[in-house]
């Protein structure tokens, strides 16, 4: 977190050493709002070699575009010299950038008029895009012309949703058309990039308001696996998901989880367990908190809860799973070498296919973890067996 106090000495600096400077962006955005704000961006008519003379910690962060940022332990400070954008290639990234001279052509290839806004040393405010009445009016509007900017950066369509996220506000109504149909065009966006923007999406207050106009406008239907989550979600909750539950939904939903997310292995392997638990419509066991773990069936079961399949368990289960007679099969007070010994046989496939057997009567309390009612039940088994 960042306020604008903190990063005033670089517009002094740079001011001082003769070139202009203002706050942009954002942080000037959540300064009337009086929010903080995750990082402070600086515009400047300096060069990237200019300001890297003018501060010795700068790093070229971005240099193609321009930028040179000041790290810091919580925050970075990202400075970068008056510019706009040549022609787009792929829906994302201008071919060429070129230098412009005033801070008003500056602004102007900024996505919407809320992150037009530039502010000087002396906290004074320039809006050369509306930003200021659309801050008031609660409003995340292009600047420009919407179509042809989402053409240029199809991100942008899904940053307008993050800001719904954030903030709350109405999307204006050309704003929200140009989005709607230019949605295809998310198609051609990197999926780390999509995922990304998704997770900032889910990440804020109004998620259940953003999800909504994802499913109006029909960009759930671009995002793989989302569309009927995101209906459901829309039509039956009143509070916001956490990011895990969205997803179960989504996919459970779904049947599947989507290749096309890039998400982590340990995110997938969760997300695909819980689809599997909550599709077979049945209440969680024993065998189950062992063998998913507690994070699973937790989250299967707060799937199933809200898809109407089952009671809500949380604390059932957490009590269920503290006093788990075992909660790994190390936990076994006999091991697959005792079982050899005693039945005096080669190690072989059926050693671990008998101590799951083992494992599973343990857990349904069949018979107790301790070493002499497990060999007692193994002689029994074997007895029976040479009958
Ligand atoms: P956040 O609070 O999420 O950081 P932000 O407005 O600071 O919001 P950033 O992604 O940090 O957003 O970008 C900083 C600024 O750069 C924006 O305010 C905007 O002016 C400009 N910007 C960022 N991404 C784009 C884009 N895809 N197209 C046009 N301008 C952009
Ligand atoms: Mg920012």
């Amino acid at each position: 977190m960042a306020t604008i106090k903190d990063a005033m000495y670089v517009l002094r600096a740079l001011k001082k050493s003769g070139y202009e400077a203002f706050f942009v962006g954002g942080c000037v955005r959540d300064y009337l709002m009086k929010k903080d704000s995750n990082d402070i961006d600086i515009t400047t008519n300096a060069k990237p070699h200019e300001v890297m003379k003018v501060f010795k910690k700068a790093k070229p962060t971005g240099i193609q575009y321009g930028t040179v940022s000041i790290p810091n332990e919580n925050y970075s400070i990202e400075i970068t010299t008056y510019r706009k954008d040549g022609v787009y290639i792929d829906n994302r990234h201008p071919e060429t950038v070129e230098e412009v001279l005033t801070v008003e052509e500056d602004v102007k290839r900024r996505d919407f008029t809320i992150n037009g806004l530039v502010m000087n040393d002396a906290m004074q405010i320039f809006d050369h895009v509306g930003g200021k009445d659309d801050i008031k009016n609660k409003m995340i509007r292009a600047i420009g012309e919407p179509t042809e900017r989402f053409n240029e950066d199809a991100l942008r369509i899904l940053r307008a949703v993050y800001f719904q996220a954030k903030f709350g506000f109405q999307i204006e109504k050309n704003t929200r058309t140009a989005m709607e149909e230019q949605k295809e065009l998310i198609h051609n966006l990197a999926k780390e990039r999509v995922l990304n923007e998704t997770l900032k999406i889910l990440k804020e207050k109004e998620q259940l308001k953003a999800l909504k106009t994802l499913d109006t406008t029909g960009i759930s239907r671009i995002l793989p696996g989302l569309d009927k989550g995101i209906k459901y979600i829309v039509e039956t909750q009143k509070e916001p998901l956490f990011i895990d539950t969205f997803f179960a939904l989504c996919f459970t939903l779904n049947g599947s989880v989507p290749s096309e997310w890039k998400f982590s292995n340990v995110a997938k392997n969760k997300y695909e367990k819980t689809v599997h638990l909550v599709n077979m419509r049945r209440p969680l066991t024993d065998v189950d908190l062992f063998t998913y773990g507690l994070e699973i069936c937790l989250l299967a079961n707060k799937v199933s809860f809200l898809l109407n399949y089952t009671p809500f368990q949380k604390q059932a289960l957490e009590k269920r799973f503290e006093t788990l007679p075992i909660k790994s099969s190390l936990d076994l007070k006999f091991r697959a070498n005792d079982l050899i010994q005693l039945l005096n046989k080669k190690q072989g496939a059926w050693v671990s296919k008998y101590i799951d057997e083992l494992t599973i009567l343990v857990l349904e309390q069949k018979i107790e973890n301790t070493y002499d009612s497990i060999k007692a039940y193994v002689l029994k088994k074997e007895a029976n067996h040479e009958k």
